[in-house]
C-alpha cells in the first residue's frame, strides 16, 4: 500500500503512483498482470457470498481484476472523479454509456463534429435500435437549449472536438444539463486530465479512448469511463456484464505504465505543437489553422478558460485543397502518414478520406471538415525535426 496521501498529492505525483504502490504480498513495485480468466473461491459458501455482494471478492474477469482496478483507481484520481470503469475500447466505452442511458423511444443531444466511429454509432447503429441523436453546433449552446424535449436523457460532447478542435463551454452546458436534470457527458479524450478535468468544470460523466494519450504509445486500444460511484456501479455490474467490452488485464497494465509519463508527455506535446501551429499559420502554402491555443482560434477564449492547455493537435487546410494535401502526407519522413492520436510519435492524416470518412458530404461541410483539412497529431520529438520535416515536405507542392 501506498504511504502517500494521495487526496493531497499533485498531478504528476498521482501520475507516477495513484494506481496504488508496493504490493504487499510480493514487494513488486509494479502492478502486476493478473493475466487470468477466473479466481478459485475459499469455499462453496465463500463463492456464494461474493456473488450475493455479502463480501469483496475477484470472480471472473469480465466483472473485475486487479489490474484492471489500478488503472481505474487511478483514472478516477486524474479526473477527480469518484469512480472508473475501464473498457476494451474507447468505442465500448461510448457505446455502453449512451445504452445504459437510453432506451427505445429516447434521443439524446451531442455536437456536430465527433470523431468518425462516435458519429457512426450516433447516426446510423443506434436509430436502429429507435434511439435518436440530434447533432447540433455546440459552441453555439443556444442549438443545445433548442434541441432539449421531454425524451432528452444524455448530453455528449467532445472538446476540443475530432478534427476541428472546436471547442464547447462546459460549465455553461452543464447548467444547462443540471436545468433539465440530464446527464453531460464529455469525451475529454483530447485534452487529456491534464489539460481539463470537466467533472470540476460541472459535467458528470467524463469518457476517453484510452489509446491515444492515456497509453501514449500507440501500442494499446483501450476505453475509460469516470463518473459518480453509483452510476460505474450500475454500469460495472449491469451493462459492462452483459455487453461485454472489457479490456484485458495486459491492456490495462499498460496504460497503468502510460499514465506515470502523462504530465511530462503532454507538456512535451504541447510545447511542439504550439511552435507548429506558429510555423503553419504563417506559411504560404497554408490558409487556415486550427489550435486552440492560437488567438486567431474561434473558441480561444473558452478554451483559456476552461482548459490548463491546448494538448497536440492541430488541424490546418493547404492551399490546393485535396491534392496538396495528399502531397504533404505522402513526402513527409518523421511524421507517419496514420490515423489515431496522442502517440509519442507524430502522425498526419486526412480527416475526410479516413477517421472522419463516416460523414457523408453534406454531415461534412456542417462539421467544418473541408477536403483539404489535414490532421496532425504531435509526437514529443524535437520541434524543429518536426518543423523541418512539414517544411520540406511543402516546399514539394506546387501551386500553379
Ligand atoms: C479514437 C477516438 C474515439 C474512439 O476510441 P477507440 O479507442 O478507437 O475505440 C473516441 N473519441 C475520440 C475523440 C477519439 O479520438
Amino acid at each position: 500500500m501506498s504511504k502517500i496521501d494521495l487526496k493531497k498529492a499533485h498531478f504528476s505525483t498521482l501520475c507516477v503512483h495513484g494506481s496504488g504502490g508496493v504490493d504487499e504480498a510480493t514487494g513488486a513495485l509494479g502492478i502486476p498482470i493478473y493475466q487470468s480468466s477466473t479466481f478459485a473461491f475459499k469455499s462453496a459458501k465463500h463463492g456464494a457470498d461474493i456473488f450475493s455482494g455479502v463480501q469483496q471478492g475477484y470472480v471472473y474477469t469480465r466483472i473485475g481484476n486487479p489490474t484492471q482496478e489500478a488503472f481505474e483507481k487511478e483514472m478516477a484520481f486524474l479526473e477527480a472523479g469518484e469512480a472508473a470503469l475501464a473498457f476494451g475500447s474507447g468505442m465500448a466505452a461510448i457505446s455502453t454509456v449512451v445504452l445504459a442511458c437510453c432506451k427505445a423511444g429516447d434521443n439524446f443531444i451531442s455536437n456536430n463534429t465527433l470523431y468518425g466511429g462516435t458519429h457512426s454509432l450516433f447516426s446510423e447503429t443506434l436509430p436502429n435500435y429507435n434511439i435518436k441523436v440530434k447533432e447540433v453546433d455546440s459552441t453555439d449552446l443556444q442549438n443545445v437549449i433548442d434541441a432539449i424535449d421531454e425524451k432528452t436523457r444524455l448530453i455528449y460532447i467532445e472538446t476540443p472536438a475530432n478534427p476541428t478542435l472546436a471547442i464547447t463551454d462546459i460549465a455553461e452546458c452543464s447548467k444547462i444539463a443540471k436545468k433539465n436534470q440530464i446527464p453531460l457527458v464529455i469525451d475529454n479524450t483530447f485534452a487529456t486530465p491534464y489539460f481539463q478535468r470537466p467533472l470540476k468544470l460541472g459535467a458528470d460523466i467524463v469518457i476517453h479512448s484510452a489509446t491515444k494519450y492515456i497509453g501514449g504509445h500507440g501500442d494499446t486500444v483501450a476505453g475509460v469511463v469516470i463518473g459518480k460511484k453509483d452510476f460505474i456501479d450500475k454500469l460495472r455490474s449491469n451493462f459492462l456484464r452483459d455487453l461485454g467490452g472489457i479490456i484485458s488485464p495486459l491492456n490495462a497494465w499498460l496504460l497503468v505504465r502510460g499514465l506515470k509519463t502523462l504530465a511530462v508527455r503532454m507538456e512535451r506535446h504541447q510545447l511542439n505543437a504550439l511552435r507548429i501551429a506558429k510555423f503553419l499559420q504563417f506559411h504560404p502554402k497554408i490558409s487556415k489553422v486550427w489550435y486552440p491555443g492560437l488567438t486567431t482560434h474561434p473558441q480561444h477564449e473558452t478554451a483559456k478558460k476552461q482548459m490548463l492547455g491546448y494538448g497536440g493537435m492541430v488541424s490546418f487546410e493547404v492551399k490546393g485543397g485535396r491534392k496538396a494535401g495528399e502531397k504533404l502526407m505522402n513526402n513527409v519522413k518523421i511524421f507517419t502518414l496514420a490515423v489515431s492520436l496522442g502517440d509519442v510519435d507524430s502522425l498526419i492524416e486526412h480527416p475526410a478520406s479516413m477517421t472522419h470518412s463516416t460523414y457523408n458530404k453534406e454531415e461534412l461541410k456542417s462539421a467544418g471538415i473541408s477536403e483539404g483539412l489535414v490532421r496532425v497529431s504531435i509526437g514529443i520529438e524535437d520541434p524543429k525535426d518536426l518543423i523541418d520535416d512539414l517544411s520540406q515536405s511543402l516546399h514539394k507542392i506546387n501551386l500553379h
